[in-house]
């Protein structure tokens, strides 16, 4: 048998061993975790919405009508007129003919690009993908390609030397860097190529574009131009699930085809339910996205008088670049003790020697809060040799 006791000890010794830290009462900036009060800059929960007393509400008043379980899947019995309302929702939230709602973001990705490419395709991936995604083109069987970070030059020239059905997947908003891809350009090269567009925009939905409405919103991309989108919505919009969306063909092609969509159960409708109510949130939250980038970027430029490794990012996503797996434990440790909790990122989530830690702001964040997190970064400089970090 596979020597298990051996692994683990080898992941502690390279500082990559994973714990989980329990959480008690809700998710929000002042968290509890195992007992101790935090002031936490890790979580997905861009606009404060996973508290909210209006989601809330529609969730309790929802119960009575939908009771509680999915109880089967969408295709025998689950596909509650709850559901359907929220597909409608989201198809109109975002400007597309259809939508289809999936149990998380990782099932979508999972079910669309296995659906979308399988043997004898070729899909072509960003190097910096989510799992999700990486996992999809596994799935798939098809031929991977992956093409450096952002490098649209050189997927064009993969893309040209390429015959048969092609997938291009990208993030919208990279999770570990918070950098935005170069959705336009992706669009034109796969346009100009024949090959099917699929962005993945979990960290920019209910953040970026006009009320909120993602990435893609944001520069004006159409159905025509990238025509599926997938979305989560466990992340800024705060409550559960994920969708796509795009030409109605394409969704009823999933129906028939995406296995994560067809062999599980149905989410309970009540979080559907919740999530509209989340949505009429999220369209008229102008004042929450204005006070999430003003947070932003009094964050980049304190960072940049401490002399802190910043990315790229004008995202809520503002990773602190490390390098090695044991001082971003470190820093994040010690943090931790003086009472903030930004959990370092390790290999294989980011590339080998890029450690990092992950902070990010949420609308609920105060000035106050990032104050804190600005002096306490200031006091735990020492730990970051010389000062200067990074690789
Ligand atoms: C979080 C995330 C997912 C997974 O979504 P879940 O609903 O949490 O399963 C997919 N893609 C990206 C880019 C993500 O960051």
């Amino acid at each position: 048998m596979r020597d298990f006791t051996s692994e683990l000890q080898e992941r502690k010794q390279s500082g990559l061993y994973r714990t989980r830290r329990q959480i008690s009462g809700p998710q929000q900036p002042a968290l509890t975790s195992d007992g101790k009060r935090l002031l936490s800059f890790c979580s997905n929960d861009y606009l404060g919405l996973a508290n909210h007393p209006a989601n809330l509400e529609a969730l309790r008043r929802a119960i009575p009508e939908t009771g509680l379980g999915g109880a089967s899947s969408h295709l025998i019995c689950g596909h509650h007129e709850a559901h359907h309302r929220l597909e409608q929702r989201l198809a109109a939230f975002t400007r597309r003919s259809s939508a289809l709602f999936f149990s998380t973001g990782y099932m979508a990705n999972l079910g669309v690009i296995s659906a979308l490419a399988g043997r004898g395709d070729t899909v072509f991936s960003d190097q910096l993908n989510h799992a999700s995604i990486i996992d999809g083109c596994s799935l798939s069987r098809s031929r991977v390609c992956r093409y450096a970070h952002g490098d649209v030059t050189s997927l064009e020239g993969m893309l040209s030397q390429t015959a048969g059905h092609k997938l291009v997947v990208t993030d919208g908003v990279f999770s570990m860097d918070g950098d935005v891809a170069p959705l336009r350009d992706l669009a034109k090269v796969c346009r100009d190529h024949d090959a099917l567009l699929v962005v993945d925009d979990a960290h920019g939905f209910g953040v970026l574009g006009p009320q909120g409405r993602g990435s893609l919103a944001e520069l004006g991309l159409s159905e025509k131009d990238v025509p599926v989108l997938v979305g989560t919505l466990g992340k800024a919009v705060g409550t559960s699930g994920a969708f796509v969306s795009g030409p109605a063909e394409l969704m009823d092609y999933l129906v028939q085809k995406a296995r994560t969509y067809i062999y599980t159960t149905a989410m309970p409708p009540a979080l559907a339910v919740a999530t509209c109510a989340s949505l009429d949130l999220i369209e008229s939250a102008d004042g929450l996205r204005t006070h999430l980038r003003s947070l932003v970027e009094r964050f980049r430029e304190a960072a940049r008088t401490l002399g802190l490794a910043l990315m790229p990012s004008c995202t809520p996503i503002q990773p602190i670049l490390i390098g090695d797996n044991h001082s971003a434990l470190a820093l994040s440790q010690a943090l931790e003790e003086r009472g903030i909790l930004v959990t370092a990122i390790r290999p294989p989530t980011v590339p080998a020697g890029e450690a990092r830690l992950r902070v990010t702001f949420s609308a609920a964040h105060s000035h106050k809060d990032l104050d804190c997190l600005i002096e306490t970064l200031a006091d735990c400089r020492h730990l970051l040799a010389g000062g200067s970090v990074g690789p």
